[in-house]
């Protein structure tokens, strides 16, 4: 911590004039930017290094979509040396769910069952339409029983009040299956709601990724931004398979644009020196056991599932399906719901949509001929342009190769 920012925390407004208070917050903010070009020369050092010592290209691939949302946001692409690449991989959990389960939803509101989901899975849309709507949005326009909540706990509160007959669609990662769990530990689900689970567990995802990268670009150094929140819970423990199997450094990195910028100096650091270690950048929220009690309560109301990512596939023991002690909450049992195998699994991505290959960070999203054409954030055609954490809606409202590339260029830092 500089000098300005600990005087910084050992102030408040109340004991400083106002003007002097603005004047240190400003102070700590220069000295970010001075942070900022350090780490920058720093990455084009070790870059240049990587280069002299034989690696060519190194491909870095983050894992969250608020990651990469920082990294859009913030024009960091544009701060890469030419050898080193920022692909972005499966870390939205909206961009994932099959079409198949988003039909099974859209039924069921059809069926008189009201369904509770978020903001973003209610946008959603499916590969086939059900009585004409292909979202939860549009059959509630076709008068479906749909209400958008912003958590778990809301859509119990909901059924509790209104005692109708209803359905959860309950879309995550591991930061959001400890509050589902607890809820059903505390028998605080009522009888009439139903749970869709649609919990994915973000490790062997991230594993098939690198694994399928790795394969297509054998020359090719790679280093992993792992997930901030999702290591809360699952602890960094849960990312050292890449660095002990796969020999590919790992940073679990916080969201600002600094935590990215040290995680990728990390990661060049470790490939320079010829090291693949698991590190904790985010030891503000991150240990490396993580959240033991989230861990078990987890594993007491859930069990762990070979499941489909939508575009993508069956990804071996990558989902959570409520374990028999709750099959009365279990909506593919209460309502003989199939779940996909692969024996019966199809591509489900709308046709020329490519955000299988997005998701997997084998292409971005200016590679899809309908990016920002037919496909845009107010009418998104395939589901990574329908979540904010989905990486074509986060390249179409911030840039990716657009003004942060231009910006950086008139100040030569490209
Ligand atoms: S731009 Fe739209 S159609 Fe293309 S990959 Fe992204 S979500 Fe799919």
């Amino acid at each position: 911590m500089s000098m300005d920012e600990k005087k910084l925390e050992a102030t408040s407004p109340g004991e400083l004039a106002e003007r002097d208070f603005l004047d240190k917050l400003e102070g700590a903010f220069r000295s970010n930017i001075h942070v900022a070009v350090s780490l920058r020369n720093l990455i084009h050092r070790l870059a240049e290094k990587a280069l002299m010592r034989g690696i060519g290209r190194i491909v870095i691939m983050d894992f969250c979509g608020t990651h990469e949302w920082s990294i859009v946001h913030f024009g960091i692409r544009s701060l890469m040396p030419r050898n080193v690449e920022l692909v972005a991989g499966p870390g939205c959990p909206v961009c994932v769910t099959p079409s198949k389960y988003i039909e099974y939803a859209v039924k069921l509101s059809f069926e008189g069952i009201t369904v509770y989901t978020y903001g973003d899975a209610y946008r959603l849309r499916s590969l086939r339409p059900i009585n004409s709507a292909y979202s939860l949005q549009e059959a509630r326009s076709d008068g479906a029983s749909v209400q958008v909540v912003t958590s778990f706990i809301d859509a119990i509160r909901l059924a509790n009040k209104s005692g109708r007959e209803s359905v959860f669609l309950g879309i995550g990662f591991e930061t959001v299956a400890p509050g589902y769990a607890v809820a059903f530990k505390k028998n605080i689900v009522p009888g009439n709601l139903a749970f869709l689970s649609q919990v994915k567990l973000t490790p062997p995802a991230m594993r098939l990724s690198l694994e399928l990268l790795m394969k297509e670009n054998l020359d090719y150094r790679f280093g992993v931004i792992a997930p901030g929140h999702v290591s809360t819970i699952t602890g960094a423990k849960a990312w050292s398979f890449a660095s002990e199997e796969m020999g590919i450094p790992v940073v679990i990195a916080g969201f600002e644009p600094i935590d990215v910028l040290i995680a990728i100096a990390e990661i060049l650091r470790q490939i320079v020196n010829n090291e693949s270690k698991t590190v904790i950048e985010y030891r503000r929220a991150v240990t490396w056991s993580g959240d033991e009690e989230a861990q078990r309560n987890i594993n007491e109301v859930f069990t762990t599932i070979d499941d489909a990512w939508r575009g993508i596939g069956i990804i071996p023991r990558s989902g959570l399906e409520l374990s028999d002690r709750y099959a009365s909450h279990n909506a593919f049992e209460k309502y003989s719901l199939k779940r996909i195998s692969s024996d019966d699994w199809e591509y489900d991505l709308p046709r020329g949509c490519k955000c299988g290959l997005v998701t997997l960070g084998k292409a971005k999203p200016t590679d899809c001929p309908l990016f920002m054409k037919a496909c845009t954030p107010d009418r998104p055609i395939g589901p990574c342009m329908v979540s904010v954490e989905g990486t074509c809606s986060i390249w179409a409202r911030f840039g990716g190769g657009g003004l942060a590339d231009e910006v950086a260029r008139s100040l030569e830092v490209y």
